[in-house]
């Protein structure tokens, strides 16, 4: 803990007022769900990163956080959580559950924790997991369940989910993510097009036990989903 606050790139003020700003940002872009912008106010995205970039923490940019992996930037966290929580009924937040495929840093599990009752996310690369954790840890959230694992298969021991999001590009959308989906729930995934050429955002709904729809959205970049662990 006395590490953490020893790496913060400034007071606790100067980076409540750096968020603050960030917040109007997100707003001016578009984002309007107010748990969504709520939760990106209340997570400090200066403790996921290195020393060295903290003071960049609240531009809206992808930083890196090692071995070619990307920390999201905030508005394509936003812009995704909205995606997942608009058509839904405010109330059943609290007791609904999400998980995510791709935890990285832990950034944007944490801002998932704060929308959602339950949030469970899935990281492939052991030290990635490790130091998520080591980022969740001082920040006590018992609603945050950090696993390790190939997260195409999903994360089977606490499905279904009401909500799943797919922090990084894949071919297709993996079976399992889309069977561990509950019956009115939602899943968002950036999908690479067969050539290799793009990126697009899927928006899946699953109406029915047999039935799923498909969106698909606008283009972005993303970080490959990869097969299992590492
Ligand atoms: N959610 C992060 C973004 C991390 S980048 C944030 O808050 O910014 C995407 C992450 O997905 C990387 O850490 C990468 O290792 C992970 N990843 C890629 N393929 C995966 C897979 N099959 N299962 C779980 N994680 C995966």
């Amino acid at each position: 803990m006395v590490d953490r606050l020893a790496r913060a790139p400034s007071s606790g003020l100067t980076s409540d007022r750096a968020r603050e700003r960030m917040v109007q940002g997100l707003r001016a872009l578009g984002i309007r769900h107010e748990t969504v912008l709520a939760a990106m106010g209340a997570v400090p995205r200066h403790l996921f990163v290195d020393q060295g970039l903290a003071s960049r923490a609240y531009e809206d940019v992808a930083l890196p956080i090692g071995q070619g992996q990307t920390i999201s930037k905030p508005s394509t966290v936003a812009r995704m959580i909205e995606m997942l929580v608009r058509d839904r009924d405010p109330k059943s937040l609290p007791t609904a559950k999400v998980l995510e495929v791709g935890t990285g840093c832990g950034y944007q599990a944490a801002v998932l924790a704060h929308v959602f009752g339950e949030a469970v996310s899935v990281e492939r690369l052991r030290w990635l997991h490790e130091a998520a954790r080591t980022n969740i840890r001082p920040m006590r959230m018992p609603n945050l369940r950090l696993t390790f694992g190939d997260g195409r298969q999903g994360v089977e021991v606490a499905a279904p989910y009401d909500a799943i999001i797919v922090a990084a590009a894949g071919e297709d959308i993996p079976d399992p993510l889309l069977m561990q989906m509950k019956v009115g729930g939602t899943l968002v995934a950036p999908v690479a097009s067969a050539d290799g050429t793009g990126q697009a955002l899927h928006r899946v709904e699953r109406p029915g036990r047999d039935e799923w729809t498909l969106t698909v959205l606008d283009a972005v970049r993303f970080v490959p989903l990869r097969r299992g662990t590492s």
